[in-house]
């Protein structure tokens, strides 16, 4: 296969399987080298012998769990020394069903650690970078169930919406100076997710399920369409504008000088 010129450096959280690993082989047929980033090192290693034997990018791995302090410390510090960053997708994550009440509160902790500590803190770490540049691409892996906190498990929800909130803010802030942002936003798809959240993908209705590659191809066509935020499944992209648009309309009457006349 004919491989383009070379981008640069992808880097991607959460690429031994599922979107992650996709991701990885859609960046290296870019003709991105990757740098990958997860757990389980022999997971990591298939992604990259497979991707340096189709592809033929320069593939390096980095073993980490985003719940340990210094493990996230040590992919910052790698992050913030490399010039040739240019995309960074924030895949890593995982989440529940359980409702809080019968969670456990350290896995909580956790989620919270790698969907949004981890996210935020890997962000800041290439953003500097990017911005003298003038150049970069961060894509951050959220969820449907930023928009349905009623879905799922709700620390996992509201994970999603800081992920979709901290995207959108991300864009009013570096999207005129080079830097293209986008949040993505997937239905059920099919993947390993569904089984370490406590719930197998097969009980789920097959017609509310996306195979990975699909979710992902959608996605990227997303981020080729400059969208801010991409539903890979939803039909009618105004019924997302719609509802931008009505928390746009209530910017003006938020932070008033008087309460509103129904709390008098
Ligand atoms: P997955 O196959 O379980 O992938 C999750 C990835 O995150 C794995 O590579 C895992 O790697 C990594 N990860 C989890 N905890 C980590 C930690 N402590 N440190 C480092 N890496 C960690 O599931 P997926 O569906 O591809 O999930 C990817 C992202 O998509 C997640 O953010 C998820 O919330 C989001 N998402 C998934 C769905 C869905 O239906 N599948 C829908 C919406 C959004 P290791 O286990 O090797 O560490």
């Amino acid at each position: 296969m004919t491989v383009p010129t070379n981008k640069g450096l992808a880097v991607i959280t959460g690429a031994s399987s599922g979107i992650g690993a996709v991701y990885a082989d859609r960046f290296a047929k870019r003709g991105y080298d990757l740098l990958l980033i997860a757990r389980d090192a022999v997971g990591l290693s298939e992604v990259a012998d497979r991707l340096t034997a189709e592809a033929g990018c320069k593939v390096e791995t980095i073993t980490a769990d985003l719940t340990v302090k210094s493990e996230l410390q040590r992919v910052e510090d790698r992050l913030l020394s490399d010039v040739r960053i240019e995309v960074l997708v924030n895949c890593a994550g995982f989440g529940a069903t359980a409702p809080l009440v019968s969670s456990n509160v350290d896995e909580m902790d956790a989620m919270i650690q790698v969907n949004v500590t981890a996210l935020t803190r890997l962000t800041h770490a290439v953003l500097a970078g990017m911005l003298e540049r003038a150049s970069g691409t961060i894509i951050n892996i959220a969820s449907i169930a930023a928009i349905i906190p009623e879905s799922l498990n709700g620390v996992y929800g509201g994970s999603k919406a800081y992920v979709v909130a901290l995207t959108q803010s991300l864009h009013h802030e570096v999207g005129e100076k080079g830097i293209q942002v986008q949040a993505v936003c997937p239905g059920a798809t099919a993947t390993g997710f569904w089984s370490r959240a406590g719930l197998p993908v097969t009980s789920l209705p097959e017609s509310i399920v996306m195979p990975v590659e699909e979710m992902v191809d959608a996605a990227l066509s997303g981020l080729d369409q400059h969208e801010l935020v991409t539903f890979p499944a939803l039909p009618q992209i105004s019924e997302w504008e719609n509802y931008n648009s009505a928390r746009m309309a209530m910017i003006p009457n938020l932070s008033r000088s008087h309460a509103a006349d129904r709390y008098k």
